[in-house]
């Protein structure tokens, strides 16, 4: 593992505009809005914002006089009157297998988790909703934290744009998608991102706008833990594609794991996730599943899991349980999750074994959060691992 503390080049940070509206986040009406409250023409607007757009989310500058196809007055205006910025990197860690985790520092001060996970041919971006988690899911480490706040549209695609900086992937020529290196999203970091809808709602059609970052909707993945009044409305009003926490196949054991269980049940998650199929047009739902020792990881839950999904375009997504200090679990062992898979598999549903990705910089699913814990609590284990390796 290797750890950067803070590189020259991730300081190349706006310059402190505290307190300016950000352009970063905004959607193209609110941009428009802003514009014209600040003297545009109404008639320039959508094209001032359409070469703003541009500059923001294909070239990623992060100054006002970088944006050279408008005039120098205009750029004077902008400078004066908003900000273009990013959350700030405090640590990115580097596992053995590439991934990336950048701790991020927001708004008062909070700090949230973003993990890039290059595979072959795509990179995926594992983002963060909340800093916190309102849901208390026993096997889940940011659920041991209480929500502190909603992340803002601007901090979730700051997200993006963080990781495109570092990644070097600006500014966008290429082909779309195929080679990029950021190439999915997947909405599984800190938080539920049902909870903050409005938030990624924004954040997401701003990420999938053509002229712009320009990512596919099937190339972005949001997973909820269950907020059923919510998933057929995420259906209609952002559209991307879908991942539940299911995690077990009985309401007994589901209460327990996944207490938001004890609000909207097995049976109306499962029905509002064929509402959903249907407003997707039967793309598959992703049932993300973790394997539990002895809790849910039976060839008899495998059976029942099978009937339950029956009807909806699925398949099942087995997540290897990870470990976090003191967590009251274990993880299955592996012939378990094989006989478990193939079940699932012979009843015709793909069931792909998650592996585990960063471990050893605790950025697998579920450790987000707790390294950083730790370290506040511990201030002498904070400066080690801020010192680069
Ligand atoms: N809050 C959302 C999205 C974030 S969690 C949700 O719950 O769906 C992303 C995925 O990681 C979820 O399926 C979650 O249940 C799973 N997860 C959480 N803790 C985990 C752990 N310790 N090991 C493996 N998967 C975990
Ligand atoms: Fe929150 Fe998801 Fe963790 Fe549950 S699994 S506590 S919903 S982040």
């Amino acid at each position: 593992m290797t750890q950067t503390a803070i590189t020259p080049d991730l300081m190349a940070l706006p310059r402190k505009t505290a307190g300016l509206p950000n352009l970063i986040g905004m959607t193209r009406d609110q941009m428009r809005e802003a514009f014209i409250e600040r003297g545009i023409p109404e008639k320039q607007a959508k094209m001032r914002v359409g070469q703003v757009w541009s500059w923001l989310y294909c070239w990623g500058v992060t100054d006002f006089a970088e944006m050279t196809n408008v005039s120098k007055d205009l750029r004077k205006m902008f400078a004066a009157e908003f900000s273009i910025e990013r959350p700030e990197i405090v640590t990115k860690q580097v596992s053995a297998d590439g991934t990336r985790k950048y701790l991020l520092r927001i708004e008062g001060g909070h700090e949230v988790e973003t993990v890039y996970i290059p595979e072959e041919n795509r990179g995926t971006l594992c983002i963060s909703s909340q800093v916190g988690c309102t849901l208390t899911c026993t096997f889940c480490h940011t659920g041991t934290q209480t929500l502190v706040r909603n992340l803002t549209a601007a901090e979730i695609v700051g997200q993006i744009m963080v990781a495109r900086d570092d990644l070097g992937e600006w500014p966008e020529r290429g082909p779309k998608n195929e080679t990029r290196l950021l190439s999915n999203i997947v909405l599984m970091g800190m938080g539920e991102p049902l909870y903050n809808f409005d938030n990624l709602r924004d954040a997401m059609h701003i990420a999938m706008d053509p002229e712009g970052i320009s990512l596919s909707r099937r190339r972005i993945t949001l997973s909820t833990s269950g907020v059923v009044p919510l998933i057929e409305k995420a259906g209609e009003e952002i559209g991307t594609l879908l991942a539940i926490s299911l995690h077990a196949t009985t309401d007994n054991v589901r209460d327990r794991l996944v207490p938001i269980n004890k609000k909207w049940n097995i049976e109306a998650l499962l029905d509002s996730c064929r509402n959903y199929a249907r407003l997707s047009n039967a793309e598959r739902i992703t049932f993300e599943y973790v394997m539990l020792k002895g809790v849910n990881d039976s060839d008899a839950a495998a059976k029942r899991l099978v009937k339950l999904l029956d009807g909806i375009p699925a398949k099942v997504n087995l997540i290897p349980f990870n470990p976090w200090p003191g967590a009251p679990y274990e993880r299955s062992d592996w012939d378990r999750i094989e006989s478990f898979a193939g079940i699932v598999m012979r009843a015709g549903y793909a069931s792909p074994v998650r592996r585990p990705r960063g471990e050893d910089i605790m950025a697998a699913c579920g450790q987000l959060k707790s390294e950083t814990e730790r370290k506040r609590k511990n201030p002498r284990m904070a400066a080690q691992a801020a010192t680069p390796a």
